[in-house]
């Protein structure tokens, strides 16, 4: 068992990390900037260090500090939450070599994960449907020939890709030159390596993922899947469990070839691994090996408490649930509640002066605010997730509405506008989207 846990993340997720370690009686140790000395998750954790200025390099990124956090305080184990550090394989080498256990996968699945085209070929391997498209790396020359073969239209897209960069769709063979230009130099200035290669181009497709956790040693579940198509510029927005696309066999289908996936790879802890889906198929994009942001609606749905679950395989104790004692119950929606204008989505940092958290029967909410909390400039704009939980979908919606009118937040822009719109739209109403449906409805509904 672990005995002390750092918490290497701020925010909402930090939060979630320690109620976790406090449930299971695990003393914590919160790490912050000079920016986040007030911040909830310091004040809530046994102890917390200070590991450096605003700026994230020099503090969440920081491994010689966060390490060096770990020697002074004690603890034996890391929860790097997600983002910053929580997919960095030479961390995971590093916390290794000094004999803290990284709550989280191998640094060999992490780096094969990592590296779009050994992620797709593994996925492959594993029995894992993948989009069509080229053997790796695509060179100009040979662009044509695959393209030819995959058939029009393709996407271009950069094998360091990250965030939607170096990402091109050639709609035919006049498009391709171009498209692959493009790509080879955004992917040069985002990634510094200009590689690329080639998918077929899915029109109208819904971003399905499903939720594993393994132990490692072979064994391992899926939790069912998210529905998280809502999305701009290939940022989450709105998410579902379960989706409104998939029925019960469909669901056990595909989770069931996931979880074997992660038995095969003696997987560890949690990840998700993401799809197209689209005329009844899944095409695999990538995993994550770490934990979600959208990971509360399938512990809604579930009752399964994914950071217990973490720390348990980190600490060898193996996973708390077979899967046939995962049920999946009612529906549940995740809206991320972020400090931005909810139409431009420009950020909107600043002191929040009201702060009134809904509450009542299915409702979560997961966040560090509170009135009189200033809003650092310096991080992403998650200033919490407002979950809902309904025994059918309908009664989530409903429940829906009632907590976004009670949800106040005062002194900055947030996008909790934007949901009160969406929780009464026809298409939403009918679950009736794609992954571009966001973009039209805002093209369409501006300010
Ligand atoms: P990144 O790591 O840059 O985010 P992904 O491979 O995860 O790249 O893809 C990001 C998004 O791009 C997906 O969520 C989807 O919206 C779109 N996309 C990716 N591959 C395809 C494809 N083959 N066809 C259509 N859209 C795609």
């Amino acid at each position: 068992m672990v005995s002390k846990i750092l918490i290497a993340n701020r925010g909402e997720i930090a939060l979630r990390v320690l109620r976790a370690c406090k449930e299971l009686g695990i003393p914590t140790v919160a790490v912050h900037s000079t920016a986040d000395a007030d911040a909830m998750h310091v004040r809530l954790a046994d102890e917390s260090v200070c590991i450096g200025p605003p700026p994230s390099r020099e503090s969440y990124l920081n491994i010689h500090q966060i390490v060096a956090a770990c020697e002074i305080t004690g603890a034996d184990a890391v929860h790097p939450g997600y983002g910053f550090l929580s997919e960095n394989a030479k961390f995971a080498d590093i916390l290794d070599a000094h004999g803290i256990t990284f709550i989280g996968p191998t640094a060999d699945h992490i780096r094969i994960m990592g590296d779009k085209i050994t992620a797709k070929k593994t996925a492959q391997e594993l029995g894992i449907p993948v989009v069509p498209g080229s053997d790796g790396e695509v060179k100009p020359e040979q662009a044509l020939e695959v393209a030819r073969k995959i058939g029009f239209p393709v996407l271009i897209k950069a094998t360091a890709g990250g965030g939607g960069r170096g990402m091109k769709v050639a709609k035919s063979e006049a498009d391709l030159d171009e498209a692959i230009s493009t790509a080879r130099a955004e992917a040069a200035a985002a990634f510094g390596n200009d590689a690329v290669y080639m998918e077929k181009y899915l029109g109208k497709p819904r971003h399905i993922e499903i939720q594993v956790v393994g132990d490692g040693e072979g064994n391992a579940v899926h939790l069912g899947e998210r529905d998280c198509s809502l999305q701009r510029r290939h940022q989450k927005v709105w998410e579902e469990a379960n989706s409104p696309a998939l029925n019960v066999e469909q669901r056990m289908k595909i989770g069931q070839i996931c979880a074997d996936a992660m038995k095969k790879l003696k997987y560890r802890g949690a990840g998700t691994i993401e799809f197209l889906y689209e005329n009844g198929e899944f095409y695999f994009i990538e995993m994550n090996t770490r934990l979600q942001v959208e990971h509360p609606i399938t512990e809604a749905i579930t009752g399964i408490d994914l950071v217990h679950e973490q720390i348990r395989v980190a600490s060898g104790r193996g996973l708390s649930v077979t899967q046939d004692e995962i049920t999946f119950s009612g529906h549940a929606i995740e809206c991320r509640i972020n400090a931005e204008d909810p139409r431009t989505f420009v950020p909107s940092p600043g002191t929040i002066t009201h702060f009134h958290a809904p509450g009542g029967l299915g409702v979560r909410v997961d966040s560090g605010a509170y009135a009189g909390y200033k809003i650092p400039p310096y991080y992403d704009s998650l200033i919490g997730k407002l979950i809902v939980h309904g025994r059918t979908r309908v009664e989530c919606m409903m429940r829906l509405r009632r907590v976004l009118d009670e949800f106040v937040v005062d002194g900055i822009k947030t996008t909790l506008p934007l949901f009160r719109d969406l929780v009464s739209n026809q298409d939403i109403a009918n679950g009736d989207y794609d992954i571009h449906w966001l973009e039209h409805y805002l093209a369409e509904n501006p300010a």
